[in-house]
């Protein structure tokens, strides 16, 4: 299989190249500084925000979505995409000036693949503006989540609404005071076969019932801005219009969303190695 690139990717790449050089290599140290100072903490540097605006004015954004999600997509398939990760993920903070970081770029791929109109007009346009942050939440502390199929949270239909109970943990960005919206992966449909049991719905970061029970760490680090959060649900509701697809669809979506993560993450690998 040929794996040249065409020239629109070459130029693409050059230009990101460049931007790396100019903007991002040279506040490597003003970064960690900044992610350092407890004061800082869940909130990113005053030149971030300027940088987004700059890569968004330079045609340098959304490059993660695929063309077939075309008007949203910048118009590359997914082995046009593979270089310009390697090249932006050579900083581990780089990703999200492009508008292209886990779980964002995720969960706006499975509200451009999956969502109603309604939905994408509310949260996929906000997302891929870069005006609000997102999360998802699958992984639980009691049961093995590799098996995206052991989740537990309670999904219950009651009249117009989805009622939520269960705990969530490891879900990143939902400490962060820009998430506004989380995809949350729970039981909807236990008399179901196994694939069928689940449900991934939008619930807005401030809906009453959710609790921060605490930001994880990872090798001794919060991870901020990002961070990683223990997340309780208790009677959290929802509209019944913030199903994603339907009910029963939750895993079907969880591997729609995993198949181009995995793929994005081996870019990132490969550059790091
Ligand atoms: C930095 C970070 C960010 C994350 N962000 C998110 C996020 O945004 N949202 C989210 O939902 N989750 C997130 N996660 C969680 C991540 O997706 C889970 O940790 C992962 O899916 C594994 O699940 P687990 O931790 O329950 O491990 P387990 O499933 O308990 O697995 C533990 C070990 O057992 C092995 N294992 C499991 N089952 C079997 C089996 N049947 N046979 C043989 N071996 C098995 C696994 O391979 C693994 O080595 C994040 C995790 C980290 C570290």
């Amino acid at each position: 299989m040929g794996f040249e690139l065409n020239d629109r990717v070459v130029a693409l790449n050059v230009q990101l190249q460049a931007f790396m050089d100019k903007h991002i290599y040279p506040r490597e140290h003003d970064w960690h500084e900044w992610c350092l100072d407890q004061d800082n903490l869940w909130v990113t540097p005053p030149w971030f925000d300027e940088l987004r605006e700059l890569a968004k004015a330079e045609g340098l954004w959304n490059l993660f979505l695929p063309r077939e999600y075309a008007p949203w997509s910048p118009g590359l398939s997914n082995v046009e995409i593979a270089p310009l990760f390697e090249t932006m993920s050579k900083v581990l903070w780089a990703q999200p000036v492009f508008n292209c970081n886990a779980p964002d770029r995720g969960n706006m791929e499975v509200l451009a693949k999956y969502g109603t109109e309604a939905q994408q007009k509310q949260w996929l346009d906000p997302l891929l503006a870069g005006e609000i942050r997102s999360a998802y939440a699958m992984t639980e502390p009691q049961v093995a989540s590799s098996d995206a199929t052991n989740m537990e949270l309670e999904i219950t239909r009651d009249g117009d609404e989805y009622v939520l109970n269960g705990r969530k943990w490891w879900t990143t960005g939902a400490i962060n005071p820009r998430c506004k919206i989380m995809l949350v992966m729970g039981k909807s449909n236990p008399e179901n076969p196994r694939h069928r049991q689940h449900s991934t719905i939008l619930v807005p970061r401030d809906t009453p019932g959710i609790t921060l029970v605490r930001p994880l760490r990872v090798f001794d680090s919060l991870h901020s801005p990002g961070g990683e959060a223990e997340l309780l649900f208790e009677n959290v509701r929802v509209p019944v219009t913030n199903m994603i697809k339907g009910e029963g669809c939750g895993f079907e979506i969880a591997q729609g969303r995993l198949g181009p993560g995995r793929f994005r993450v081996a870019a990132v690998f490969t550059c790091l190695t």
